[in-house]
């Protein structure tokens, strides 16, 4: 393993996909990149669709252009386009540019897992493929994944620890937008990947990360009642009914508030959940969201109960181990993960040698 420079897919030749790749990530056009290299719009049209050759001088400029390594264009990687759970998410007013960028950086992530998990053995058997048709519904989807995981009864401490000890992994990424919430892939050969937006309160993130386990779950592909299934199953396994039933006896803007850090789930969330368990009634349901708006609630709820961020700790530990067990230096980090170290080090949190971070102090001083 140790000094195994440049990851081992690197071909010899310049992939095209690549180029339109990393033009994405970074929210560049076509023309805008075509003006900052100095050539026409046309010429990186027909390079980026393998009808004219790239050459030495033109990948030299993409790469100090785009700010990725020159072998990130030379590598073998698939580009994969948006997933069954968000064959329903899309929101109509989101740019395609925006969302163009959003999936060319969650492919990159994808590089970088599929890269780590080279190295890496990670058993997803945790995360099996239920069908709610075959269960009865998707609660009861939910309450075999509960068991499955050895969860207690009552609120689930920590859903993404939960989740990584099940063999999934959870990335937090800049979006680029709030349209999106989260979104979650399952690739054959790599563990299931849930991304979710970092600019987020916590407690938004365990529910969008609760509803992508359930798309992971239950749909392989989309079919109309899947975002509803996927609803139900993100408010069964973070808010049973069993157990939070005797909790919504008197419903009222305190008693959410008191429940909320219990829970660890919005006061919006309990309150459609009372709903939907049919706790409170429709009339009542509708008063207090009104309740909840005229005290600014349902833009933002109190502060003081923030629901904490839950830090992914799994793909920090594989980044670790390449460090520590296969003597990975920085450098060769980013390498693998065809990343400029400086990028690599702002995405991972990678311990470096006394002699590496003099090294960088001098090179930035
Ligand atoms: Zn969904």
């Amino acid at each position: 393993m140790r000094g195994t420079r440049g990851p081992a897919s690197l071909s010899r030749t310049f992939n095209p996909t690549m180029l339109a790749l990393a033009r994405e990530s970074r929210g560049e056009t076509q023309s805008g990149l075509a003006r900052t290299i100095g050539i026409t719009q046309g010429h990186i049209s027909r390079i980026e669709a393998g009808q004219s050759p790239a050459s030495d001088a033109i990948i030299s400029d993409v790469v100090d252009a785009l700010g990725y390594p020159e072998h990130f264009f030379f590598m073998d990687e698939p580009v994969y386009g948006p997933g069954v759970s968000e064959f329903f998410h899309r929101k109509h007013n989101t740019s395609t540019k925006v969302l163009n960028r959003m999936h060319a950086n969650l492919n990159v992530r994808r590089i970088h897992v599929a890269r780590l998990m080279a190295a890496a053995e990670l058993n997803s058997e945790n995360i099996p493929r239920l069908n709610p048709r075959d269960f009865g519904s998707p609660e009861a989807v939910a309450r075999a994944i509960r068991s499955t995981w050895n969860l207690p009864p009552g609120p689930v401490e920590d859903l993404t620890s939960a989740v990584e000890d099940a063999g999934g992994i959870v990335l937090h990424c800049d979006f680029g937008t709030r349209d999106v919430d989260g979104v979650s892939r399952w690739i054959p050969g790599l563990p299931p990947m849930f991304f979710l937006n970092r600019d987020m309160p916590g407690d938004r993130m365990r529910l969008t990360l609760a509803h992508e386990l359930g798309h992971v779950v239950m749909h392989r592909a989309p079919r109309p009642e899947m975002e509803e299934e996927a609803y139900s199953f993100g408010r069964e396994l973070l808010m049973p009914e069993d157990e939070i039933r005797p909790h919504f006896q008197r419903v009222t803007v305190h008693s959410l508030a008191e429940m909320k850090p219990f829970w660890r789930v919005s006061m919006a969330a309990l309150l459609y959940c009372a709903g939907e368990l049919g706790a409170i009634s429709e009339r009542q349901r509708r008063t207090l969201y009104m309740q909840l708006g005229s005290r600014g609630f349902r833009r933002q709820e109190p502060p003081e109960l923030d629901v904490p961020i839950e830090k992914p700790t799994l793909l920090q530990e594989i980044v670790q181990m390449h460090q520590n067990d296969l003597g990975y230096t920085v450098d060769e980090l980013a390498d693998l993960l065809a990343l400029k170290t400086e990028e690599m080090l702002s995405l991972y949190d990678v311990t470096m040698t006394h002699e590496e971070r003099r090294r960088r102090l001098r090179a930035v001083g």
